[in-house]
């Protein structure tokens, strides 16, 4: 099979759909690999690296879509990359087609197969192709706290660890999931004293079994959420309700409860965000102050290292792709009810029915 791999043209999109380890696999098993020229520079790999690996580099986006069989990317394809999709030709890629009808109807009328990252499931009822970016974005969220928290920024000026003879800061993230674990573990590394807050006891109990004496667990009730706010130097917003809008669980009334640069950082911003006075932001400019409170709520946070967001997207789509193109698209889904989980859309038809629900659109 032809795997066609052409640069991410969103902008503030850094991201690559292959890297050079995941040709190199396509490569070793028979495949052919085309990538765009610079289409790994924001990730910092070179056209050279993707040589080495065995891919052949090409000029254009144009003449990718044209050869592949199979075009691996990050971001779902932009009006102009999809009038380039063909009938017969397999996408995989993120779309988040349900509040997206524009980009539905041009994925119907290519007649393409399109296979979604976000929706591929796995076999504990997760979503491997997301979680990898939950991952980063939990991570992430401490450095871009501890970052908000200095005094220049707004902040309340407290350090993240303290130092000896000053106590470290308080840390309370809402929402125990992948996120919210992967934050806490961070905080908790940086020396804060950091308390997890979750709703689900069956959530808490893993979570003190596995990080007891790291970090503190709370229930999510109304009233240990402000109680806890209230103490907080950082608070960390990484709720999930699947399929829904964030709930809000910090009011703007709250906000002045609060201690005066007070650090929110909305993770779950991509849902509508878990703080009232939550709107998205940009890297370019994120943080805003509402009422003394600092917010920072970048609406694509792993873009922010883009290198480690794309090896680790990488290792989580590669044996997906693998499958995809060692057995075609419709052995490969056949063999693995996940994968088929991912198909989206396919010969001018929807094939999600939470995509053609949501839409009204026939499926
Ligand atoms: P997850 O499903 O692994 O975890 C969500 C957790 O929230 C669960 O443990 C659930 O029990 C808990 N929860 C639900 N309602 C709650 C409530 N009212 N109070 C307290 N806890 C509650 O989800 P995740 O992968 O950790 O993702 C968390 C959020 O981060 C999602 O909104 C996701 O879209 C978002 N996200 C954003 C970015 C970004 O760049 N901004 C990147 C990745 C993920």
């Amino acid at each position: 099979m032809k795997i066609g791999c052409p640069k991410e043209i969103k902008p503030q999109e850094f991201r690559v759909g292959m890297t050079p380890n995941a040709a190199y696999e396509a490569v070793q098993a028979g495949h052919s690999v085309i990538i765009e020229t610079n289409a790994g520079t924001g990730a910092g790999f070179e056209d050279t690296d993707y040589i080495a690996a065995g891919a052949e580099i090409i000029a254009t986006a144009a003449e990718i879509f044209a050869a592949a069989d199979m075009i691996v990317k990050v971001k779902e394809p932009q009006a102009v990359e999809r009038k380039m999709l063909r009938e017969g030709q397999v996408l995989f890629t993120y779309l988040h087609l349900a509040p997206d009808p524009e980009q539905t109807k041009d994925l119907i009328a290519s007649g393409a197969t399109c296979i979604a990252y976000e929706t591929v499931t796995d076999r504990n009822g997760g979503l491997p192709l997301l979680a990898p970016m939950s991952e980063v974005a939990g991570k992430l969220a401490p450095q871009v706290g501890a970052w908000t928290l200095q005094k220049a920024n707004g902040g309340r000026g407290v350090l993240m660890g303290g130092v000896p003879g000053v106590t470290p800061a308080k840390v309370v993230v809402i929402g125990g999931g992948v996120v919210g674990t992967h934050a806490a573990r961070v905080a908790a590394g940086m020396g804060a004293d950091v308390t997890v807050l979750d709703r689900s006891l069956v959530r808490m109990r893993y979570l003190d079994d596995a990080f007891a004496g790291v970090f503190k667990t709370s229930f999510a009730s109304a009233g240990n959420t402000i109680e806890l706010a209230r103490q907080a130097d950082l608070i960390i917003g990484a709720v999930l309700i699947p399929g829904a809008a964030a709930p809000q669980l910090i009011t703007r009334a709250q906000l002045s409860e609060l201690k005066p640069g007070t650090a929110l950082v909305d993770v779950a911003i991509d849902q509508g965000g878990c703080f009232e006075t939550s709107k998205a932001t940009t890297h370019q400019d994120p943080i805003y102050e509402v009422d003394g409170i600092m917010h920072y709520c970048v609406a694509n946070m792993p873009g922010a290292v883009a290198r480690t967001s794309t090896i680790a997207l990488g290792n989580a789509t590669m044996p997906f792709m693998m499958a995809l193109a060692n057995k075609g698209w419709k052995q490969a889904c056949a063999d693995d009810a996940h994968l088929l989980a991912g198909l989206n859309v396919h010969a001018g038809q929807i094939t999600y029915a939470a995509v053609g629900e949501a839409l009204g659109m026939d499926y």
